[in-house]
């Protein structure tokens, strides 16, 4: 379908964060719009820490229907917004606003992403055993939507023990029949864990440089085992390597990506999203960054 010209009503979506340049997001949502006649833009917005509250204002004030959010405002953004959706309030993290005539809501597409993404590789989350290495943003929203999603346990871990603590007293809170724990991060206490578990979760940066160290032991990677890495660049983390080649069902961030997209994309214009359309966008651009 060939896009409207920008007009005096054409809606003005987009992206706030820093740095933010390198996002994907554009060709997604833009390719989107079109393919459903959505009269409307996606636009990249580089906003600095401090004026993250400026920045939001006029936003406001120019009646830009929706934006995504990302690094390092996924967490201050909830103090600009009139409103929540549940589940952005429990992971304490936007990633998606909506202006609902004037009032901005928040909402959190990530741990959907990841859900959807893992559901559509032909993994059900319900009653399975889960490992998550990581317990930053990312891993609160998708441990957040696994949870309800009805996985059995939950064993978490961080190099900052701490944020693995806060977590886990989170989700016991809200999903008390996720059993969940904290575990260590040494690669001792992760190839433990991981070799009762029936999904691994890498939710760290570890694997995003070649020369980045393996976090568990090779050992573990058992045929049974469902391996998952948030990273998308590169699209074959060495852990994704490694679980392939030892017979492991394996998912990158890429699935994840693609789905909170989506669900941002209907959050915002009501409409069924072509998710061929923008997997497309995003696989190209992904390829471009790896030629
Ligand atoms: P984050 O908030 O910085 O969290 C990462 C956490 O991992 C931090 O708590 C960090 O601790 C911890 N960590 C780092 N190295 C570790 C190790 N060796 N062992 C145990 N814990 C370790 O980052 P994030 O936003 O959650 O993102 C995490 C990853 O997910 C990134 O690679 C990001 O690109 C990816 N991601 C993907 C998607 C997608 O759509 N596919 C979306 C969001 C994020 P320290 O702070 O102490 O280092």
């Amino acid at each position: 379908m060939k896009q409207k010209p920008i007009n005096a009503h054409t809606g003005i979506y987009g992206i706030i964060g820093h740095p933010v340049r390198h996002t994907f997001s554009p060709s997604m949502h833009n390719g989107a719009f079109q393919a459903c006649g959505v009269d409307a833009r996606y636009l990249v917005f580089e906003v600095c820490p401090g004026s993250l509250k400026q920045a939001v204002h006029g936003l406001r004030a120019l009646g830009v229907s929706g934006f995504n959010v990302t690094i390092p405002h996924k967490e201050a953004i909830i103090a600009c917004l009139d409103s929540l959706d549940r589940e952005a309030e429990i992971i304490g993290a936007v990633n998606t606003v909506k202006n609902i005539r004037g009032t901005l809501k928040g909402y959190n597409t990530d741990g959907e992403g990841f859900v959807t993404a893992l559901r559509k590789s032909g993994v059900s989350p319900g009653g399975k055993r889960v490992v998550m290495i990581g317990a930053g943003g990312a891993a609160r929203a998708v441990s957040v939507y696994l949870a309800r999603g009805g996985i059995k346990t939950l064993t978490l871990a961080d190099a900052a023990d701490r944020r693995a603590q806060s977590l886990a007293k989170a989700l016991k809170k809200h999903f008390p029949r996720t059993e969940t724990r904290v575990t260590g991060a040494s690669k001792a206490a992760l190839s433990r864990e991981a070799r009762q578990a029936d999904i691994l979760i890498n939710a760290t940066p570890v694997g995003m440089k070649k020369s980045d160290p393996l976090l568990v032991d090779k050992t573990v990677l058992k045929p049974s085992l469902v391996v998952c890495d948030l990273v998308y660049n590169p699209p074959e983390t060495r852990l994704l390597r490694e679980a392939k080649q030892s017979g492991c069902t394996v998912m990158n961030g890429i699935g994840m990506l693609l789905y909170q997209g989506v669900a941002a994309f209907e959050i915002w214009t009501g409409v069924v999203a072509p998710t061929g359309v923008m997997k497309k966008a995003l696989l190209s651009q992904v390829e471009r960054k790896h030629r």
